[in-house]
């Protein structure tokens, strides 16, 4: 029996239906930008499995530093402990961060990034005896399935059974450049009726809501707001961290900064499952007191697992390196060169771009996991590239390693599938 087969007995996907969708891929191996199935089929990875291995699949200098740790330090519990990787990597990451992040708490995934970030808010002001219990949230943000995280992602396509036991959340839109007076209008009306502890959001670009991508000059207006309203604002860089808006954090196209960010994904180059809550020195003071109570009473298991730190590093190293440097302003100018190819093409009704994210919305209305989209989909795996559809928008994030030849091959296979719709 194939892998794929076997599959089917026991196993449990995320974000799947089972019985539309009965059948998965098995991948034996990967290397840079491949992947290979075990029927021997290789595909280029051009969303670098969900945002994470942007150095390249199994990179050595990555994956020797980790198996060098594996030897030395593989766990220990990180309440009362600490360890080199933790210590170097709080140093190489405070270096990168914008210039107020200061602490980081670790975590393990995004979700769990972002409900840490809503906790610190809420705690925030509770510890300085303030009752703030309203969270500010994007319309269509995504931040992970965990409730807390859930209850400011707007975009609940399917969380239905669940929305009765959410947090208080309310949402404005996403600011296009001409729409910010309207939001700080909103915002003033907002902050008059209802008592916002923080504000989520994910910076520049909105990845699962299909990457929407709103102004900068707009954000620093709404952060500017929420810092004159003591409104904690917490930013979800989870998706944008690590160089893929064109600057190492999406916070760095703004000048006011967050207090609070989340970061997981490309943090350990994908190769572990790890995340940090970074945040200011204000917010840390909030939380050191004499009282046991006032602490941040949040752990999980894993927190800093020293080969999860270890990868991390090695990610910050390669991200500052020359060569990615110069890895990510070919693919921007790539990006740019196939927009003026695609964009007039009658199927396409707009493309748009962040740094090395691109993205097409289709002019045929598409169903988020209709026949179309699966499709669409196919084709693009049949001829062996990795790319996933949101609804009518192809969008491209590959890995910075991606090289010339290949990103042409994504390219081409998206024209070409441009004409069987
Ligand atoms: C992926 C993602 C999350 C959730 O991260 P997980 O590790 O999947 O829990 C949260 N926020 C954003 C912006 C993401 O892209």
């Amino acid at each position: 029996m194939t892998l794929k087969e076997r599959d089917k007995k026991h196993l449990w996907h995320p974000l799947t239906q089972h019985k539309l969708h009965p059948d998965t891929i098995a991948i034996v191996s990967a290397k840079k930008c491949t992947l290979t199935d075990e029927d021997g089929n290789t595909y280029i990875d051009a969303i670098a499995s969900w945002y994470t291995c942007m150095y390249g699949h199994c990179n050595p200098y990555i994956t020797e530093r980790v198996a060098a740790q594996m030897q030395q330090l593989d766990q220990v519990v990180f309440s009362g402990f600490t360890h080199e990787p933790a210590v170097e990597l709080s140093e190489a990451l405070i270096n990168i961060l914008p210039e107020n992040q200061n602490k980081l708490f670790f975590s393990d995934n995004g979700s769990t990034s972002v409900e840490i970030g809503i906790k610190m808010a809420l705690q925030y002001h509770f510890n300085r005896g303030e009752k703030r219990n309203i969270l500010l949230a994007f319309e269509d943000g995504f931040h992970g399935d965990t409730f807390g995280a859930m209850s400011v992602s707007g975009l609940s396509v399917y969380n239905g059974p669940f929305e009765d036991y959410f947090l208080d959340v309310k949402r404005i839109p996403t600011p296009n450049g001409e729409n910010h007076e309207a939001i700080l209008n909103q915002l003033e009306k907002l902050v008059l009726e209802n008592d916002i502890a923080g504000f989520v959001y994910e910076p520049l670009v909105q990845g699962a809501a299909a990457m929407k991508m709103h102004n900068a000059e707009g954000l620093n207006q709404i952060l500017k707001f929420c810092k004159d309203h003591h409104i904690i604002t917490v930013a979800d860089e989870v998706m944008t961290g690590f160089g893929k808006t064109g600057k190492h954090f999406a916070s760095d196209h703004q000048d006011t900064k967050p207090d609070i960010m989340c970061l997981s994904k490309a943090l350990t180059a994908g190769l572990l499952p790890m995340a940090i809550t970074s945040c200011s020195q204000a917010v840390y003071d909030a939380f050191y007191s004499d009282e046991m109570g006032k602490g941040l009473f949040h752990g999980h298991t894993y927190s800093a697992n020293p080969l999860a730190c270890r990868a991390a590093l090695a990610g910050i190293e390669l991200l500052q390196s020359d060569a990615i440097q110069q890895n990510i302003k070919q693919i921007i100018a790539s990006h740019q060169a196939f927009n003026t190819r695609i964009k007039t093409h009658p199927k396409v009704k707009s493309t748009r771009q962040t740094g090395v994210i691109f993205a097409l919305d289709l002019n045929i209305e598409m169903e988020r996991y209709g026949n179309l989209r699966d499709r669409l989909f196919k084709f693009f795996m049949d001829h062996g590239v990795f790319l996933r559809p949101l609804g009518g928008t192809i969008y491209i994030l590959a890995p910075y390693v991606i090289t010339a030849d290949e990103l042409e091959k994504v390219y081409q296979t998206i024209e070409d599938a441009l004409e069987i719709l």
